[in-house]
């Protein structure tokens, strides 16, 4: 029989498994075989799968109407954008379909913010090694990621890339052409690095002093997923101009969003930019609800307490095996074991053993799970990983 894979473009290399069904922070695949789940679609599945509310919404909405485009009023959507500004520092909301569409709302923001203002030449983003924006052409510039950008033309002007916690070269990046930082508060794909509250703090400050926006890419690190309903909130007087959003609000449901405040968004009118399916009714109606779930202070309270069992956990982990594992990274439920060699084997071994993780960067093993997790899951997961480490040959 043919490979049923032959026609799809293989960029990705998935694992011979197939869901059929997801429950909770578990997938099933059709042979019933389960999984406990603790990647959930890459930070996506914030409420788990199948979560009732979601499911109720998504039928509702579904059985009245999908689409209409933005050329028409989508009242759940002005629903959801007046929430959003109500509880961040934001104005005004851009819906898109993805963390990219996003980035590049955010980017091109930005640059009109100066050109408005007499000053096309402020047109450069600053960005950080390891950042990950997105795969469009606009993205992969801003992440600088040579693997990403190798074979696709010439890398496309007006991005600078500066070594991650170089404060000397952040000093030196910064100048009068600077438009915008761009920067992930907990970097996901580069190896789930927190950046220092105290640096938002800095950066922020450095940002005003030199006129340059501050853009936080949470795509990842954002909707409950550090236990603050975004990860900048643990820095204090680290509020952005711009902010790109996806994954985990929609819950599963592909939609972004790019807030901006008042005083740069304004320059975003008629005819600046579009999307025919952002913020569609559909997106909106299960948008709403993982909004309102999520942004509870109970449900963050517990979100941070599941974190402290996980982090405890991983910690045990890198305490029993001192020879493979190098140490914790990462921020609440965006947290890591930096392994001394390449995770795949130990992500494969997880996988055998009814566990799903992820990896990130060079050598971590990655684990964004779903909010919900409780700490019987923790216990089971933590279990696995310690008998992944333990037969793992590992390769010096
Ligand atoms: C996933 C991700 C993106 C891109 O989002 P897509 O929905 O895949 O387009 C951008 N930034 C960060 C930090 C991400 O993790």
């Amino acid at each position: 029989m043919s490979d049923p894979r032959q026609h799809i473009m293989p960029v990705y290399r998935p694992p011979e498994e197939a869901f059929d069904r997801g429950e909770g922070v578990r997938l099933i695949t059709e042979e019933g075989k389960s999984y406990l789940d603790f990647v959930a679609g890459i930070a996506v599945s914030a409420l788990g799968h199948s979560h009732p509310a979601m499911v109720e919404a998504l039928r509702e909405q579904a059985g009245k109407l999908w689409h209409t485009s933005n050329m028409f009023r989508v009242p759940a959507g002005e629903e959801l954008a007046r929430k959003m500004c109500e509880r961040t520092f934001a104005d005004r909301v851009f819906f898109t379909n993805s963390g990219t569409e996003a980035i590049e709302c955010a980017i091109k923001t930005a640059r009109k913010y100066h050109w408005a203002k007499g000053d096309a030449d402020r047109y450069e983003i600053v960005t950080f090694t390891g950042a990950f924006h997105g795969r469009s052409l606009g993205a992969i510039n801003a992440g600088g990621n040579p693997k990403y950008l190798e074979g696709f033309g010439p890398a496309l002007p007006g991005f600078t890339s500066i070594e991650f916690g170089d404060h000397d070269a952040l000093d030196k990046a910064v100048t009068e052409k600077t438009a915008a930082v761009l920067v992930e508060p907990v970097q996901g794909e580069g190896g789930v690095r927190a950046i220092p509250e105290t640096c938002l703090t800095e950066l922020r400050k450095l940002c005003d002093e030199r006129g340059a926006l501050l853009i936080y890419d949470e795509v990842q690190c954002g909707m409950g997923r550090t236990g603050k309903l975004f990860a900048h909130e643990w820095a204090e007087n680290a509020q952005p101009d711009i902010m790109c959003v996806a994954k985990g609000v929609g819950g599963g449901f592909p939609f972004g969003a790019c807030l901006t405040t008042e005083e740069t968004g304004v320059v975003m009118q008629p005819g600046s930019h579009g999307s025919t399916y952002g913020g569609n009714p559909l997106a909106m109606a299960v948008g709403n609800v993982v909004w309102d779930i999520i942004s509870d202070e109970a449900f963050l309270e517990q979100v941070r307490r599941v974190s402290g069992t996980v982090a405890q956990g991983l910690k045990s982990l890198a305490d029993s095996h001192p020879d493979k594992v190098d140490g914790v990274t990462g921020k609440g439920l965006l947290i890591g074991l930096r392994l001394k060699a390449l995770p795949k084997p130990v992500q494969n071994a997880c996988r055998d053993k009814g566990l799903l993780v992820g990896v990130a960067g060079n050598n971590v093993l990655r684990l964004a799970p779903p909010l919900v997790i409780e700490d019987s899951d923790v216990r089971e997961a933590v279990g696995v990983m310690d008998a992944a480490l333990s037969e793992w040959e590992i390769a010096t």
